[in-house]
């Protein structure tokens, strides 16, 4: 296929609303996808590898990096934390016939569809309240108290933006969402379920 006409996938969500456990799961589940690996200039947190969650970066090499063109969207997700789609990397994805799947913050996955139109299946994934939200980014504990306090501010402000999304998943439960999730993707690029 031309990479040209190649679909994609692009999952965004607050932090902690499940978005990466979905994103997983369809990994496994459609081998036809392949995973965009972000660079990042955030820490790697244990079990974490690089190239494989992230490439991960210093801040002053990530600033060549969009200095030079190299990255088809970034953002500034929380102070000093930059993070990023590289070009390379949509291009070595499409390049395998594998359709890309993009983990995003809110506002790169909205660049993302304006870019790749209808080309691009956007999915916001809604955590079932702010509550639950949070008390499961605490559980998580991956995260300082400071950076924690700095995601959840963020919360608020991205579910702001889901009707601008081509669907909603409501993560109420896993095993739904997915379901959903799976049906979604399989209508959008024809597979079989
Ligand atoms: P985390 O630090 O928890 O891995 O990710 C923080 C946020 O950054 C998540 O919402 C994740 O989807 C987002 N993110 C990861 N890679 C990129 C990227 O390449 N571009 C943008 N805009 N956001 C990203």
């Amino acid at each position: 296929m031309n990479s040209a006409d190649q679909k994609m996938i692009v999952i965004s969500a607050p932090s902690g609303a499940g978005k990466t456990t979905i994103v997983k799961h369809l990994l496994k589940k459609f081998p036809q996808l392949g995973f965009s690996v972000s660079a990042t200039s955030r820490t790697m947190r244990d079990g974490e590898e690089n190239g494989r969650e992230y490439y991960f970066m210093s801040s002053e090499l990530f600033r060549d990096m969009v200095r030079q063109g190299k990255l088809l969207e970034w953002q500034e997700v929380y102070p000093d934390s930059f993070y990023g789609t590289q070009v390379s990397e949509v291009d070595r994805i499409t390049s395998t016939g594998q359709f890309p799947v993009f983990d995003v913050d809110v506002v790169g996955g909205l660049n993302i569809k304006k870019m790749y139109k209808e080309r691009a299946l956007a999915i916001f994934i809604k955590p079932p309240s702010y509550e639950v939200l949070e008390a499961r980014l605490r559980s998580r504990g991956t995260e300082s108290e400071e950076n924690l306090l700095k995601r959840l501010n963020k919360v608020k402000w991205e579910l702001t933006f889901e009707n601008n999304f081509d669907v909603v998943i409501v993560n109420n439960t896993l095993h739904e969402a997915f379901s959903e999730a799976e049906k979604l993707v399989a209508d959008f690029l024809n597979l079989n379920l």
